[in-house]
């Protein structure tokens, strides 16, 4: 019979990793065993540590990956697991590939980079500490990467088959919808991956890819993410208060600090910068997007239009590509990014990681955080346990690269801007399913999201719900039932 085990994401927003393993014997190999997801633990360190961990079947033994889209915390362990023996295929959307192949490679500089400093400020008990995984490790990986567009259906093995299917939530992202025959039977498994934004123009303003994720859906098992299970997203216009922030901190000299991820919200966010310094709702002062990948990320973006919303397709013909307005600068190189700091005069600063987990945003956030003059202002969800969450929760200091740094400036968060769907907005979508799902469990969210959205949904569509564990195997004869 065969099962799913979830390796990561369950009891915790990072990590995704779910193996199903077609294999009648559960410890031997005479199926074929897809890992949906490969991403990276973030965030605590006893999440983090897990990243060191063998998969628990040997990652040479694994076919193939599907993966859902590009962000970190879903594709960030796949060179690990290529290092690890892996040589099967990866399928992702064409849109996914491309940002994999920005996103991998500068994970893997940036473990590297981190790894040094540490060796060279001896702050490691690990001696020497070493890189998960390298820059190069990285780029090698992306030779196992197939490109699969949305709604073409793959053929495994003789059991099992796979499409994917729009999720709204990223450029490029994706649902994996899975069929599986057992005793001859097709038995449907869907993994949402990260569901993108149900309702779309006033509540998420911004949003730079289309919204809604495909509706209608089967599924015998629903795997489904629950970021947001406790938490519904404000419902008002972010832009006023944004330019009335941006406004104040201008006026006392001060700049403004955006820790942004360079795919996808950096460029949403940009837009809206680019909105408001059009229509003098802020002034003209120097925006600089200060991430290598912010570069790449918007010449990728620019290639696949088939994913714009309205709004975007209304932006970038009225003001071409971002990398030519004038005003912004893209910095690609440290000598740029550091050049930053010399800057005293009010600017916009957006850098990545988007959590403060690692990347230039940190250098930034060391020179202007003492200032109460500037202002950081968050535009998405911060982890615990994440540097991003200790400043955005209002803590006195922080720890950057191995220093604590004094918290002064000013510190605001918008909620708007999130790419993932509420509990409104999910039970909007999850109705639209034909039928229950035998079992529905929930993956990607802290342990108070992901109970509360349970209890949600059994109550609301009295739907058999249960909340995944950590290396917990779920075998099939849980979702056999019922179905004639
Ligand atoms: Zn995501």
């Amino acid at each position: 019979m065969p099962y799913i085990q979830f390796l990561g994401a369950a009891g915790t927003v990072t990590g995704s990793k779910h193996l199903i393993n077609t294999s009648s014997d559960l410890n031997g190999k005479d199926g074929f065993q897809v890992l949906v997801d490969c991403g990276l633990f973030q965030g605590p360190k006893e999440w983090r540590e897990r990243n060191w961990q063998d998969t628990p079947v040997p990652a040479r033994d694994i076919d193939a990956v599907i993966l859902t889209h590009a962000h970190l915390d879903h594709c960030g362990w796949i060179p690990r697991l290529v290092k690890e023996g892996f040589r099967g295929q990866i399928y992702a959307t064409p849109a996914t590939i491309d940002l994999c192949g920005i996103i991998l490679p500068d994970s893997g500089h940036l473990q590297e980079e981190d790894a040094e400093f540490y060796n060279r400020h001896k702050k490691s008990k690990h001696d020497p500490a070493l890189p998960l995984y390298t820059e190069e490790e990285a780029q090698n990986c992306l030779q196992y990467f197939r490109p699969l567009q949305i709604e073409t259906i793959k053929q495994l093995s003789d059991e099992i088959s796979f499409r994917f299917v729009r999720a709204a939530h990223i450029l490029g992202s994706s649902m994996a919808e899975i069929s599986l025959k057992i005793n001859g039977q097709a038995r449907h498994l869907l993994f949402t991956g990260d569901i993108g934004r149900v309702r779309d123009r006033e509540i998420a303003p911004g949003k730079v890819v289309h919204s809604g994720p495909a509706e209608g859906e089967t599924a015998d098992v629903l795997v489904m993410e629950s970021t947001y299970g406790n938490r519904q997203h404000p419902t008002d216009d972010p832009r006023p208060a944004m330019a009335a922030l941006i406004r104040k901190t201008v006026e006392r000299g001060g700049s403004i600090v955006i820790p942004a991820f360079a795919v996808e919200r950096t460029q949403k966010f940009i837009f809206m910068v680019k909105e408001l310094i059009e229509s003098g709702q802020i002034p003209r002062i120097p925006v600089y997007c200060d991430s290598p990948m912010a570069i790449k990320a918007v010449e990728i973006f620019l290639k696949h239009t088939e994913e714009y919303s309205d709004e975007t397709r209304r932006l970038v013909s009225q003001y071409g590509s971002p990398l030519a307005w004038p005003g912004f600068t893209f910095a690609s190189t440290s000598e740029e990014s550091k050049k930053i700091n010399d800057n005293h005069f009010p600017c916009i600063i957006i850098s990545s990681s988007g959590m403060v987990t690692g990347g230039r945003i940190q250098h930034h956030l060391v020179q202007r955080l003492p200032d109460p003059k500037n202002t950081v202002i968050f535009i998405g969800f911060q982890a615990p346990g994440t540097r991003g969450f200790t400043i955005k929760s209002g803590a006195p200091e922080v720890k950057i690269y191995g220093d604590m740094v004094p918290i002064r400036a000013q510190v605001a968060a918008f909620e708007q801007f999130s790419d993932h769907a509420d509990p409104p907005e999910l039970l909007q979508w999850l109705r639209t399913f034909p039928q229950k799902p035998v079992a529905t469990y929930l993956v990607h969210g802290e342990p108070a999201a992901a109970s509360q959205l349970r209890d949600t949904m059994s109550k609301e569509l009295g739907w058999n719900v249960q909340i995944a564990q950590w290396m917990q195997k779920v075998r099939g004869f849980c979702w056999m039932r019922l179905r004639p």
